[in-house]
């Protein structure tokens, strides 16, 4: 077994994570890192990350709707797009940033469109900004999507920079390419929150591949991959 924090893999039947009398497997960053997380629970103290880290709590539990009553499950009914706009309201967002790929422009716009539904400021900016080349970065013509053409660079620093200049308090990504949004990520000065993660085959549901890996995907599986 590596030696590595694996919650991912964790059977405990109550985790120690959950509850005061609950179990830890050896591999349990509770036990490999105890003071590191005793540590960094006083980040929490700032007021700027209080604030966001009480909001978000509130709003995951509104997400639930009612409390549940004794004896019955929880029933979720806020979709994402209600929880980002909720979520910008409790945090009184002067401004909200929207990060987006070209190829999700409908999406950006309706995505605006119910922010400013509820009176929040938007402003948005397409990964192409800048328009430069991708020859920049390195890349061959056949490394391309469609060789032989002028293509645009995602420019996820340019998107990051400009609604840093725009001064939006919360920014939304709405598709950005893998990768690309590490750097947006990075980059943006306001915390960073995704609506839409792209999946090209999928129609933007991740999950699904994952649902499917005991049936149609179970060739991701395979030990070396392709
Ligand atoms: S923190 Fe520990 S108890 Fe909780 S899921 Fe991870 S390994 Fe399991």
């Amino acid at each position: 077994m590596p030696d590595a924090s694996m919650c991912a893999y964790c059977q405990e039947e109550s985790r120690l994570c959950e509850s005061d009398t609950g179990t830890a497997p050896p591999f349990c960053p509770m036990l490999r890192f105890g003071d590191s997380l005793q540590e960094s629970a006083t980040e929490y103290d700032r007021e700027d990350v209080l604030r966001i880290s009480r909001m978000a709590s509130i709003q995951e539990g509104e997400g639930y709707g009612e409390p549940a009553k004794v004896g019955r499950r929880p029933r979720p009914v806020k979709t994402r797009v209600e929880e980002i706009r909720e979520l910008a309201l409790k945090l009184e967002c002067g401004r909200v940033g929207v990060a987006f790929c070209t190829g999700l422009r409908r999406e950006a716009a309706l995505c605006c469109r119910a922010l400013e539904a509820v009176s929040l400021e938007v402003v948005s900016v397409s990964c192409k900004v800048g328009r430069r080349p991708k020859e920049v970065l390195g890349l061959q013509d056949d490394q391309k999507i469609r060789p032989g053409r002028f293509e645009a660079m995602c420019n996820p620093i340019g998107q990051a920079e400009v609604l840093n200049a725009e001064n939006s308090e919360l920014n939304v990504v709405v598709g950005l390419c893998v990768g690309h949004d590490s750097l947006f990520f990075r980059y943006s000065r306001a915390p960073v929150t995704v609506l839409v993660a792209k999946d090209r085959v999928t129609g933007h549901n991740p999950a699904a591949a994952l649902y499917n890996l005991p049936g149609y995907y179970s060739s991701l599986l395979d030990v070396g991959g392709d």
